[in-house]
């Protein structure tokens, strides 16, 4: 049996050593955890839903120029994907008020905002994620100041993709969050989209009816937490049941 060398677990996912140098494997686990782990649970298939969807995503953005992790998907629950030196910066998008943001400003949930909002957060779990400035960041040296910007545009590219992709299966995403890194591979190093974009990460609603359809039914207790992401995979064409049965190509005579 080979043994693999993890490197580190966390609340949603666990990395491996890869194969090869340069490389680790992102196992995507069914633990479901909200407001700073303090509620946990686990829920069969997530993994595996979350796998597929981020898949399909940053297999999107690497076509679309955007330079990301994301190498292959291995099997059902695991990827491989390029080491990244993480910047330790939660970077979160925001087209629609809701959670933090209409809390801290007063907000009503579900209103357009004038524009899309890119916030920045310190990724400190002992610090619960505290919302930093441009200043904080280059002060503390997590972030150049070009970094910030470049990692400012490529966050709104993948707003304008997200959004669109999401308008054309019935979902209206209202915010969602994005890690980024450093690739030492060159030199300078390039920076890259990092770790998973899935319905732990968006909020996501139904635009007939205004259901969520993300991790927000597990923060509220709404249930049908799996069947909402198995909604979400199923109308990206991701579900064998939902594959079109290829036909035989017809030759022209
Ligand atoms: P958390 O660490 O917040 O509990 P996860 O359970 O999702 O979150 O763990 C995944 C970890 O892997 C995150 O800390 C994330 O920053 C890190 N990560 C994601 N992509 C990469 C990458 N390409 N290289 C190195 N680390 C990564
Ligand atoms: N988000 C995330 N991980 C975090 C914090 C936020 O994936 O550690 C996502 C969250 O799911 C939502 C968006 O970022 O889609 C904005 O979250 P918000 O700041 O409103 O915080 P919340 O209300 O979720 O605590």
């Amino acid at each position: 049996m080979i043994r693999r060398c993890r490197i580190y677990e966390g609340k949603a996912k666990v990395l491996y050593e890869g194969p090869e140098h340069g490389t680790l494997i992102q196992h995507f686990k069914d633990d479901i955890t909200a407001f700073n782990n303090e509620k946990k649970d686990i829920l069969e298939g997530k993994g595996v839903l979350n796998n597929r969807i981020s898949e399909y995503i940053f297999t999107h953005l690497n076509q679309i120029g955007i330079p990301t992790h994301f190498i292959r998907r291995i099997n059902m629950r695991e990827q491989l994907i390029r080491k990244l030196e993480i910047i330790p910066i939660e970077v979160v998008v925001r087209n629609v008020a809701a959670g933090q943001l209409a809390k801290r400003l007063g907000l009503n949930v579900g209103e357009t905002l004038p524009r899309s909002i890119v916030e920045l957060y310190y990724k400190d779990d002992k610090l619960r994620d505290p919302m930093v400035s441009i200043e904080h960041i280059t002060a503390f040296c997590w972030a150049s100041l070009q970094e910030v910007d470049e990692i400012t545009a490529l966050a709104l590219r993948v707003n304008d993709f997200l959004t669109g992709l999401f308008l054309g299966i019935g979902i209206r995403l209202v915010d969602f969050k994005l890690e980024f890194g450093r690739c030492h591979n060159s030199d300078p190093p390039a920076l890259m989209l990092a770790d998973e974009i899935s319905p732990d990460s968006c909020r996501l609603l139904d635009i007939e009816t205004g259901d969520c359809l993300d991790k927000d039914r597990f923060r509220k207790d709404k249930g049908l937490v799996l069947e909402s992401y198995t909604d979400v995979a199923r109308r990206l064409r991701l579900l064998n049941e939902e594959r079109p049965i290829p036909s035989a190509p017809v030759l022209v005579t």
